[in-house]
């Protein structure tokens, strides 16, 4: 089909929730995209932060393949290994104990959510279920999810939203301690706040979250669904912090392109599901699980090493470009505040010339696979700076 025909069918058909770039994608490799007549494209996005080692990486093309000739599926009522296998490494990497298994980032919160509910009005003495999040956050599109997701522009039309739920800014510790109640159970937190436009958060607010949670015997919940799966050269981003979460939710990078997601649960909620309490039918579905073993078994110390390294290149080179005001983020999740031109022109104008992008609020966002190469950094960078000068 050719773009015109594509863009006209899909807008007669396909629900109209997405502002869609002008690009109709039709194949790729590593860091590189072509679109439908054969135009090259940088990749400096991988999906949102989910095709980890690019395009149609071979390793990952093998495993998913092997995996789909023996069991494409099979009912969570019964065991598997690719499951197991992919539970074990994520528990051994973050000194966890058990993993529930989901197919996308807003199930992932939706479940830490309720493990949270469950186990904090299951306290006798102290039965509470509120939960502080951070303004600025994004936590999913599920009801739930969208309750949590601390910013107005998510709380309209959806009318009634869950109760117990309540925001503080960001970086402020004596706005979350005066928010803490004798409702208080938990607080959830992205380290990075990525759709909120890549804001840091500061290492001495989020240990001291951590305290005050221990002082209060509320559980930490880290939203790692951006940052997870090596995205700021570490593991998880938790690392850089030296903080140790009760419950970490993962997805978008770990498949590698796959629909998986889930939550790793510490000691104090690890048994705190049982038969009956939740679940989903495609959950670790095996040819995604196969996937992500794929990606995990690929994200060593030496992986992360370069994927820290390249991402303190592009910070460099893109602090030196023409109107670039300041470059926040951490290793391969940037985000660029310009001056004299807005993000969404220069994300078009990029897209127009070769340079796949996108924003996060006022800035531009980039989350290129963590496989990207120098040489593709530098062209994407190439075709930023003309669009800028
Ligand atoms: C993308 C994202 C989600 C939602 O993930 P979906 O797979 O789209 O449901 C949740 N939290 C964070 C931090 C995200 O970046």
């Amino acid at each position: 089909m050719k773009k015109s025909e594509i863009i006209k069918r899909d807008k007669e058909r396909i629900a109209n929730t997405y502002a869609r770039y002008e690009m109709v994608a039709d194949k790729g490799r590593g860091a590189v995209c072509y679109d439908e007549s054969g135009k090259r494209y940088i990749d400096f996005v991988s999906g949102i932060g989910v095709n980890s080692l690019g395009f149609c990486d071979d390793g990952w093309i093998n495993a998913v393949t092997e995996q789909l000739k023996k069991l494409q599926h099979v009912s969570n009522l019964y065991y598997t290994e690719p499951q197991i296998k992919v539970a074990e490494i994520l528990t051994a990497r973050t000194g966890m104990e058990k993993v529930f298994f989901s197919n996308s980032g807003a199930e992932a919160n939706e479940a830490a959510i309720k493990i949270t509910r469950k186990y904090s009005n299951s306290q006798s003495e102290n039965s509470r279920n509120e939960i502080i999040t951070l303004k600025n956050s994004f936590h999913g599109r599920t009801m739930a999810t969208i309750t949590a997701t601390g910013q107005d522009q998510y709380h309209s039309h959806f009318f009634p939203f869950l109760s117990g739920f309540s925001y503080c800014p960001p970086n402020d510790m004596d706005a979350l301690r005066s928010a803490v109640s004798d409702e208080t159970c938990a607080v959830m937190l992205e380290l990075v706040q990525g759709e909120g436009g890549v804001v840091n958060l500061e290492e001495a607010f989020v240990k001291d979250v951590e305290a005050l949670c221990q002082e209060k015997g509320m559980l930490l919940i880290v939203d790692e669904v951006q940052t997870g799966i090596g995205r700021t050269g570490k593991f998880f981003a938790y690392e850089h912090f030296g903080i140790s979460p009760d419950l970490i939710t993962f997805a978008k990078g770990v498949g590698g392109g796959l629909p998986i997601g889930g939550v790793i649960l510490g000691k104090t909620v690890a048994n705190v599901l049982e038969p009956g309490n939740h679940g989903t039918t495609y959950g670790g579905n095996p040819v995604a699980c196969a996937g992500a073993l794929e990606v995990l078994s690929r994200i060593d110390e030496t992986f992360l090493a370069e994927v820290e390294k390249k991402g303190e290149y592009l910070k460099k080179a893109l602090e030196k470009l023409p109107k670039v005001k300041s470059v926040s983020g951490m290793g391969l999740m940037l985000g660029v505040e310009l001056e004299g031109e807005t993000a969404k022109d220069a994300v078009e104008k990029a897209l127009q010339n070769g340079l796949m992008l996108l924003t996060a609020k006022e800035k531009i966002r980039m989350l290129p696979p963590l496989v990207i190469e120098y040489q593709e950094i530098d062209e994407g960078l190439k075709i930023l700076e003309d669009i800028l000068k």
